[in-house]
């Protein structure tokens, strides 16, 4: 059951979650506005590198005592698949939470609770699936086995964009394979992984396993990425603080996961479904403000059918609404003024490389937010910054090419590599391009399709390391080497 939302009398007030209750927020806590309405929603505690020293002591205890690691998997399977149930039952409040403090629509917020609630259900299943392997073909005398033991203090940092459903492709998994955790929500938009902390209580997790520290990524990030006692970063976010925490992790060897930008391309063949791939478009180039790392900014079309997908394009971007999120709006609010203020220097450096602007949606005015509507390029030269660089806003770049060679190298110039997708009837065609591109995850004749069952990750500068799919567990594990020596009788 879902309710109307509205904005609140006054903001919510959190502190950090640590040990299975909460702090108090402090009296300097982070405020946070809605970027659609410009009224305060949450204030957050600022978190100290005596807090985030707090809650990695409180995870490492957990861990030591054994009470999570030694449990079977049927009773952590128990734990997950009650929080996905929680997650469900709380969908118009974690909803509204996410609506209000990221300005994304409110339908939109609600289907990544459910997404997210799905991830929580097959993680729970993999909870029973986590084995090690045997080797019993070392000769008469020998015999191996390898144990999957849990990596220890898993640091999860998470950006704002999905906050809900990133850090539910992180945590669920991290505890099914036994681990003890902490976690860095945005400093833009903690209140769903806080209230998802509770629930974990509720469902039956003990002290301690999921503690959850708000605030800056310096200093709270910071301490998580260079403390000797984590032993694992998992970090979602952008290309230069994945960099910059893989190098902090370095000094104590820790392993790192990161989940980064992309520049993805949809390249659209002549023979392509026209109708589905403006669909697609977008879909790819709209949905979540374009605030997506699977955002798909960067058209690549065959010159014979171009006019006719940007008219299609344009016309299917024109019908769509951008406003207050509350509303029936496709486009909801952009996160923050820095983020407003880049995208707007985006549009600026298109209209100087000379790329036609076919649809501007940069003078929008919306009240006390902050909106820019669909905003497309056209024949964008393909070295420009529009078409090379994660815009994360509204900002569609469409590059015309001759044929598919040429198609394939402009995809793969990029330094990104996380998503692309391919439009053609040709399943040849389909099929070398899949081969071709160097990318993750690559869609045939769909795009931003998936399932908890495929992993998901980026090659190149788009990231290190899976999520999801079956061996994201695997992930938060170490793999124990046992020889056995069998004396002959
Ligand atoms: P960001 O990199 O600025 O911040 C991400 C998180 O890191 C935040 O919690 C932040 O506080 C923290 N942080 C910042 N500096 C830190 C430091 N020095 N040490 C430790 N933590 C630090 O990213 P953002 O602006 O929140 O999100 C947008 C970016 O995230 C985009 O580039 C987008 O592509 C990327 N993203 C990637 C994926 C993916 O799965 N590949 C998904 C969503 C977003």
């Amino acid at each position: 059951m879902t309710s109307s939302p509205s904005l609140p009398s006054s903001p919510t007030s959190y502190g950090h979650y640590i040990q299975g209750a909460f702090t108090e927020s402090g009296d300097n806590p982070i405020e946070r506005q809605s970027p659609a309405h410009g009224v305060p929603v949450s204030l957050y505690a600022r978190g100290t590198a005596a807090d985030a020293e707090q809650a990695i002591q409180a995870a490492k205890a957990s861990f030591d005592s054994g009470d999570w690691v030694n449990t079977s998997g049927a009773e952590r399977q128990a734990v997950l698949q009650k929080t996905a149930n929680l997650i469900r039952e709380h969908t118009s409040e974690l909803g509204l939470i996410e609506c209000l403090e990221s300005g994304k629509p409110y339908q939109q917020s609600l289907d990544e609770m459910e997404w997210a609630a799905g991830v929580w259900d097959y993680a729970s299943a993999l909870c029973r699936h986590l084995h090690g392997d045997t080797s019993n073909s070392l000769g008469p005398d020998l015999f191996g086995m390898t144990l999957r033991e849990p990596i220890g203090v898993c640091a999860l940092i998470t950006p704002w964009n999905f906050p809900l459903l990133i850090i539910s492709q992180k945590l669920p998994f991290a505890l099914a394979a036994g681990c003890s955790c902490v976690v860095k929500p945005s400093e833009f938009t903690s209140g769903t992984t806080l209230k998802l902390a509770a629930m974990l209580s509720e469902a039956g997790l003990p002290p301690g396993v999921c503690n959850v520290v708000t605030g800056h990524g310096d200093p709270v990030g910071s301490t998580f990425s260079t403390h000797p006692d984590v032993n694992m970063v998992s970090f979602t976010g952008s290309t230069a603080v994945g960099k910059a925490i893989m190098a902090a992790a370095a000094p104590t060897l820790k392993k790192v996961s990161l989940e980064l930008g992309g520049k993805n391309p949809q390249l659209i063949f002549s023979d392509a479904d026209l109708e589905r791939s403006a669909d697609a478009v977008c879909l790819g180039a709209w949905f979540n403000m374009g605030e997506c790392c699977n955002s798909g900014s960067r058209v690549l079309v065959q010159e014979d059918i171009a006019e006719e997908l940007v008219a299609k394009v344009l016309e299917k971007s024109q019908a769509l609404k951008t406003g207050n999120p509350f509303d029936d709006v496709s486009v909801g609010a952009i996160i923050n003024e820095a983020q407003y203020e880049k995208i707007q220097d985006f549009i600026r450096k298109g209209k100087a490389a000379g790329a036609d602007l076919v649809l501007d949606g940069s003078g929008v005015e919306q009240g006390q937010g902050r909106f820019i509507a669909p905003t497309i390029f056209d024949k964008v030269p393909p070295d420009a910054d529009i078409a090379c660089d994660e815009i994360f806003g509204p900002v569609l770049s469409i590059v015309r090419f001759k044929d598919e060679a040429e198609a394939l190298q402009i995809a793969n110039s990029s330094w990104y590599g996380l998503s692309a997708s391919v439009w053609t009837s040709n399943t040849d065609r389909a099929l070398r391009c899949t081969r071709s591109l160097k990318a993750g995850t690559v869609w045939v004749n769909t795009f931003l399709d998936g399932a908890p069952e495929l992993p998901f990750g980026g090659y190149k500068q788009s990231g290190l390391g899976r999520e999801l799919g079956p061996e994201a567990v695997l992930e938060y594990t170490e793999t124990k080497t046992v020889t056995m020596r069998i004396q002959k009788t």
